[in-house]
């Protein structure tokens, strides 16, 4: 709290009162920390893969050129490293055009169940066409057949639902299953994807969404992980009115849930059936 003082003083010299204004700027501080963190972190992230396509590219100066199996493998990690820092600088700006309320969304109303389903259709491609996957998973539905329509984004949906089935199978084991559910909760469709994985430890679930948070830095950089893809699916679930959250066990797995609200239609039909205009 900040304290501003001043003196009330007639033109007689007087001295009839004293104000004091107090100014709370524990919100204005905390947003400049956050700022601060901000632009230090997007400076590491970004430091590590340039130091490490230096030092290769300075490696292949200083002779492993000569050696055509060596040199490959480092072009390769120099490759990895640069799409990695692309893949960071475009979702940097798209969290900037988030803050700055200039990402363009395109609402339509869609049904969530086809919506769902398609995108699960297209992780079920993937699979049946891959003859060595690195990794294998069954994705198995439990998607009642609603008509509900909600007001969203369809391409911004998509994208988080699968940034959310994209982590379900990095931190799945192999062979994993992983079950996506619809549930209609009244005002508001709640969608779940619930993996076999490692988990995430009690202490970091409520960082998860937090930009550039990993449980473990290293694996997701192996990963090819920018450590933002959840801050950006939240800033958009908000955006649609919706909420994003997540429930994990250590060990056992956990379950990413998006809930996202809805006019439900048939009650207004069904007042409109009985004649009633109030
Ligand atoms: P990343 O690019 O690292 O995957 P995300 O923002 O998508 O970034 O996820 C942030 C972190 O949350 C991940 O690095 C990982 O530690 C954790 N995480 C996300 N999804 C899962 C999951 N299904 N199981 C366990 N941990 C997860």
């Amino acid at each position: 709290i900040r304290a501003y003082f001043s003196l009330i003083e007639r033109s007689s010299g007087f001295i009839s009162g004293l104000v004091i204004v107090l100014h709370d700027v524990t919100e204005q501080q905390r947003t400049e920390r956050e700022r601060r963190q901000f632009v230090s972190n997007v400076s590491h992230e970004l430091r590590t893969p340039l130091t490490s396509v230096k030092s290769y590219v300075d490696a292949l100066q200083d002779g492993a050129l000569e050696d055509p199996e060596v040199a490959h493998s480092f072009l390769s990690v120099a490759q990895d490293e640069t799409t990695r820092m692309i893949h960071m600088i475009n979702d940097l700006l798209e969290l900037s055009r988030m803050d700055s309320g200039t990402m363009k969304i395109d609402n339509e109303f869609i049904n969530i169940a086809n919506l769902f389903n398609y995108v699960l259709d297209r992780f079920d491609m993937i699979i049946a066409n891959d003859d060595k996957p690195e990794k294998y998973y069954t994705v198995k539905r439990v998607i009642p057949d609603f008509q509900i329509w909600v007001d969203v984004d369809t391409s911004k949906l998509t994208q988080v639902l699968d940034n959310i089935m994209n982590n379900a199978i990095k931190y799945s084991p192999d062979g994993g299953v992983i079950t996506a559910r619809l549930e209609d909760h009244q005002t508001e469709v709640v969608l779940s994807i619930t993996d076999q994985g490692l988990g995430i430890p009690n202490k970091d679930v409520t960082q998860i969404f937090d930009r550039f948070f990993r449980v473990d830095k290293a694996r997701s950089r192996a990963q090819g992980g920018t450590g933002l893809g959840l801050a950006i699916s939240k800033e958009i679930i908000e955006r649609f009115g919706g909420r994003v959250w997540v429930e994990s066990t250590e060990g056992r797995g956990s379950t990413f849930f998006v809930a996202l609200p809805y006019e439900p239609y048939n009650e207004i039909d069904d007042d409109w059936d009985d004649g009633d205009w109030d």
